[in-house]
């Protein structure tokens, strides 16, 4: 449901331009938190796929299916995992439902999904649970029970509050229906209410994204995410890309919808904490995805989900069939894993420090690393420092506004920098 994970990898997508950590084969990648929040000082989160939807939206490439009468072999295989995975060593203060349409499923499924996780994992006293809904799944009650189960963070993927941009992404809801989940979430009292919204659809004007951007911030969401469409390999979309049925939106139209994304927000009180993610203030943000960005550890759980701790990352079978099977055999449904080397691991850093708005702090990369960040990359930081693209204080090194639109660009410079 939410559009804001790499296919591939469950870890969030975040360009505004499409941000090709995938061209260099570096998707699936955390980065570490870092200054204060070190990562040794840092807990560990758990990310649970729900792998359902009502209907496949054409320019998804996430992993669900629309068999909704596997739910219960579903839960039952994922309370299985809940008990045989192995406990790394952490203590863990988030935990992310995510899909697929995670709404879908029964509240008391729901229930007994949260309470395994509590039962097993150690920990922290604050923890931030959070789920991703969609309009038209969703009631009244549905809020009220998410807010009885611990759920304290609750996602709407609007996408748009246009009919005719619903239609054309082939979501199932309506604007109408979007108005009426918001509605429903602050009357059943929920107070940490994101938005999940799509710009950069062909034809969409500046002026039309501005009455989207408009109309959410009007209801004064907590959250906002605003993802630029993407055309996924294999997804329906990317075929009628190909096939010419719509051409991309040019580099201008995205340069400006991205400023407009970025002006309007921090005027409507937004703070821009990463290239897509803005909230009103920085306690809003998102506590589990700030994990993905920051290299700190997670575990995946469901069909397709991925974890990572540091050096390795594993990932479970992109199969619902698959994934139950393995656990009702009792065995986990790990389909394969990768130890990152040193050089993955500080590329990976640097292109997802270089995402947030804080960007990199490079002291502390150099007491991780043991790399001295300009000593390394300073030809390529004063390249791209000449071009706008970057600005370096005595401590820190961030992209400017051009530069997340020139991410790619960015990202394939220090790429290049690489090697012992
Ligand atoms: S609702 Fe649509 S976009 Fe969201 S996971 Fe399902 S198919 Fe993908």
């Amino acid at each position: 449901m939410v559009d804001a994970r790499d296919p591939a990898s469950g870890y969030p997508v975040f360009s505004p331009c499409g941000f090709s950590i995938i061209a260099l084969d570096l998707n699936r990648c955390p980065m570490r938190l870092q200054g204060e929040n070190r990562v040794e000082n840092v807990h560990a989160g758990i990310y649970i796929h729900i792998p359902f939807c009502v209907r496949k939206c054409p320019y998804c490439g996430f992993y669900s299916i629309t068999d909704l009468g596997q739910t219960g072999a579903f839960v039952d295989a994922l309370v299985q995992e809940i008990r045989l995975v192995r406990l790394p060593k952490a203590t863990f203060d988030t935990i992310y439902i995510g899909g697929g349409t995670p709404s879908l499923i029964k509240h008391v499924q729901l229930r007994r999904i949260i309470d395994s996780v509590l039962d097993r994992f150690p920990f922290a006293q604050d923890i931030e649970v959070s789920i991703e809904v969609n309009p038209g799944t969703v009631s009244l009650d549905f809020f009220k029970a998410f807010l009885s189960i611990g759920i304290n963070r609750i996602n709407i993927g609007i996408q748009s509050f246009d009919d005719q941009q619903l239609q054309f992404l082939g979501r199932v809801h309506s604007a109408r229906e979007a108005e009426e989940a918001i509605r429903m979430a602050r009357a059943a009292r929920v107070e940490n209410l994101g938005f999940d919204l799509m710009y950069g659809l062909p034809d969409q004007s500046a002026k039309d994204w501005i009455e989207d951007l408009k109309e959410a911030t009007g209801y004064e969401p907590e959250h906002i995410s605003c993802y630029m469409l993407t055309y996924e390999e294999g997804t329906p979309f990317d075929e009628w890309r190909k096939a010419g049925r719509f051409g991309p939106v040019d580099e201008e139209t995205l340069r400006d919808l991205f400023e407009v994304t970025v002006d309007f927000l921090s005027h409507a009180g937004y703070e821009q904490y990463e290239t897509s993610n803005f909230a009103r203030g920085t306690a809003l943000r998102s506590r589990h995805n700030q994990k993905y960005w920051c290299h700190a550890p997670y575990i995946g759980l469901g069909p397709s989900a991925h974890s990572f701790f540091e050096p390795k990352r594993w990932w479970n079978f992109r199969s619902l069939s698959k994934y139950i099977q393995a656990l009702q055999r009792g065995e986990l449904a790990v389909e394969g894993s990768e130890e990152l080397n040193r050089w993955q691991l500080i590329l990976e850093s640097v292109f997802l420090g270089l995402r947030t708005s804080e960007g990199i702090d490079m002291l502390e990369f150099e007491r991780r690393y043991n790399v001295d960040f300009l000593g390394h990359f300073g030809a390529v930081v004063k390249r791209l420092q000449a071009r706008g693209l970057l600005s370096v204080t005595s401590d820190r090194c961030a992209l400017s506004m051009e530069g997340m639109i020139f991410a790619d660009t960015v990202a394939a410079m220090f790429a290049d920098h690489t090697g012992e």
